[in-house]
């Protein structure tokens, strides 16, 4: 069968996410250090306890959601489903144990629905900031959801 899809437009300045699990907020701090100037003209939204160290560290505006934890990663998701952001850097630690699993599992679910640019890792996170497209608007193609919202149910 055929996939049919639909366009969303991704602007040249985008909204970002940052999240990053407590073993992985020093990398993530250096990533986005590293990489302030290319992440300066986008919006960037984080939770709550990575974006204050990102704050203090970097002197930038983030935008500020829950801790993790508390509801921020589902936030994250609510905003991808609502077209609010437009890449996840999310650093989870594969080693440690959160007490917030399912939600970083459904977070990770969301951006594939969406079909969200997503970094796991830093080497990711390095491509995808590095890429031409980051600066250019880009047509994300999101599968047309329509057939399974008009899917038969038995009564
Ligand atoms: P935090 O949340 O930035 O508030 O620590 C991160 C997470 O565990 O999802």
């Amino acid at each position: 069968m055929k996939i049919a899809y639909k366009k969303m437009l991704v602007t040249k300045d985008k909204k970002i996410a940052l999240v990053a699990h407590d073993n992985k907020k020093r990398d993530l701090i250096e990533w986005a250090k590293f990489n302030k100037v290319l992440l300066a003209h986008h919006t960037v939204f984080a939770t709550g306890t990575t974006g204050g160290l990102l704050e203090n560290e970097l002197g930038i505006r983030i935008h500020k959601l829950q801790s993790g934890p508390l509801g921020g990663d589902q936030q994250i998701g609510s905003k991808i489903v609502d077209g609010e952001i437009d890449f996840l850097i999310f650093f989870w630690d594969p080693l440690e144990p959160v007490p917030h699993d399912p939600d970083v599992k459904a977070l990770l679910r969301m951006a594939v629905v969406w079909n969200i640019p997503m970094a796991c890792n830093r080497a990711s996170a390095d491509f995808i900031i590095s890429s031409p497209l980051m600066d250019e608007t880009y047509d994300r193609l999101i599968p047309d959801y329509d057939s399974y919202r008009n899917r038969p149910i038995d009564e």
